[in-house]
């Protein structure tokens, strides 16, 4: 009996815990509560979409900087800001 639960538990904790983790690690790069984050993707997973394009609480090290004349978030590898075009150091 067991040999037949073991996978469907196995998937049971993949669809929770994949969508889990990815949210909170996205919600972590947005200076964002982990675990908050991550229980919600888990049960709701439509947040994945939600945390994604969230704007970050503050400037996150190689994640994401604000632009010091119009104050949008970019990612980290743009060196430019796609809003207004000022250089992230400059
Ligand atoms: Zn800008």
């Amino acid at each position: 009996m067991t040999e037949f639960v073991k996978p469907a538990y196995l998937f049971f904790v993949l669809i929770f815990v994949v969508p889990g983790v990815v949210g909170g690690v996205l919600a972590a790069n947005r200076a964002r509560n982990f675990m908050v984050w991550s229980i919600l993707c888990a049960v709701f997973p439509v947040f994945l979409l939600v945390i994604y394009f969230h704007k970050p609480l503050r400037e996150v090290e190689g994640k994401f900087w604000k632009c010091r004349s119009c104050g949008e978030f970019l990612k980290w590898r743009e060196d430019v800001c796609k809003y207004c075009g000022e250089p992230r150091k400059g």
